[in-house]
């Protein structure tokens, strides 16, 4: 398939600087967890992948592990930007992470040099890439020293295969540690993504500070909690939604009927600024300066539709905020 990406690309998208990096990022970006694996259907994830790119979202984020099968959404990944986009690729950040199982043997997980240094180089091969733009560390590993992890990562920068690194799911704590000693290596932590939503407020805690004080971008991932903070639950469980889906992560479990009854007002809420619930939620996670991108994902082409008009209504009144707090406390 020929495809032209439109020159109307840049026009409506909001791009944040990335910490105190020299790096902007999109302030909608794009997530390959789901609806992108072996088990989903191709064209519609490349269509999503194209309209995505043709909405100005430059940031498509990966991992090792994204399928199911594990390593399928690299590849179909892959075979994106290697056709479709391949002429725009300078135009593009792209995003792995290695730290969950992904082969057998003591190797196959977690934070040892050779399981990131051999982790980036399969993921590379499966999306055909000399390099990425961020490679993450996905998770501390409780066994490992960080300086065997972060010299990994510094290792990584300085091979050129990937142009900066990150860290993931990294306690404020934790987080302090690794940064200080990338910097005493000479390298530096781009950006932290952390799980962050109305309904689960903990990086306020101590983690968006110490990524302020050290010039660090912000990442919420599923800011959307899985699809629970948008009005897809509030009549029950859809048939293909994620918490129907035997691959998919949301239990059935989480929506329970106080849940749904939080939604429902919340879901007033929304309707009164003139927004879904989702582009409210993403409207919420963007609210704070220090949050550089909110991370989504979607399953089809009029979802993502849906989520980027959050951009057409960011600012919240004070009493909207602390409606949305009593609601959903931190
Ligand atoms: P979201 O919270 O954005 O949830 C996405 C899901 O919400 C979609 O699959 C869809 O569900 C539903 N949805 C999306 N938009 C809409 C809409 N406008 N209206 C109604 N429903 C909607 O994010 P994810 O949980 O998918 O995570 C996003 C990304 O974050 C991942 O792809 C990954 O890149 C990253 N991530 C990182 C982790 C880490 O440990 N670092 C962990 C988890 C995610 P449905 O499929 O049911 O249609």
């Amino acid at each position: 398939m020929n495809f032209s990406a439109s020159k109307n690309r840049y026009n409506e998208m909001v791009y944040r600087r990335c910490g105190s990096s020299g790096i902007k990022l999109p302030a909608i970006s794009l997530g390959l967890w789901h609806n992108f694996g072996d088990v989903d259907d191709f064209n519609i994830a490349r269509e999503i992948l194209l309209k995505a790119f043709d909405r100005g979202i430059t940031h498509f984020d990966l991992a090792n592990n994204y399928g199911p099968a594990p390593g399928s959404a690299e590849v179909n990944f892959g075979k994106v930007i290697n056709k479709e986009l391949s002429g725009y690729r300078d135009e593009i950040i792209i995003s792995t992470k290695a730290g969950y199982y992904m082969w057998p043997g003591p190797y196959g997980e977690w934070g040892s040099k050779k399981y990131l240094v051999a982790s980036l180089d399969q993921s590379l091969k499966r999306m055909g890439l000399e390099y990425v733009d961020i490679f993450y560390s996905h998770r501390p590993d409780p066994d490992t020293p960080f300086e065997e992890t972060m010299a990994a990562l510094d290792q990584i920068i300085r091979q050129g295969k990937a142009l900066y690194v990150g860290l993931s799911n990294y306690d404020p704590q934790q987080t302090s540690e690794a940064v200080e000693l990338l910097e005493s290596l000479g390298s530096r932590c781009l950006i932290h993504q952390p799980k962050y939503s109305m309904l689960v407020r903990e990086p306020e805690n101590g983690l968006m500070d110490i990524l302020e004080q050290k010039g660090i971008g912000c990442i919420p991932f599923s800011p959307l909690a899985q699809g629970l903070l948008t009005n897809k639950y509030l009549k029950g469980i859809p048939r293909d939604s994620r918490a129907d889906k035997s691959h998919g992560f949301l239990q059935k479990s989480a929506i329970t009927p106080e849940l749904v009854q939080k939604l429902v007002k919340l879901d007033n809420i929304a309707q009164k600024r003139g927004q879904s619930l989702a582009q409210m939620s993403l409207s919420w996670v963007l609210r704070d300066p220090r949050i550089t991108s909110a991370l989504i994902g979607a399953s089809s082409v009029s979802q993502l539709k849906n989520s980027l008009a959050c951009l057409d209504n960011l600012g919240f009144s004070d009493a909207e905020l602390s409606q949305i707090d009593t609601l959903m406390p931190a």
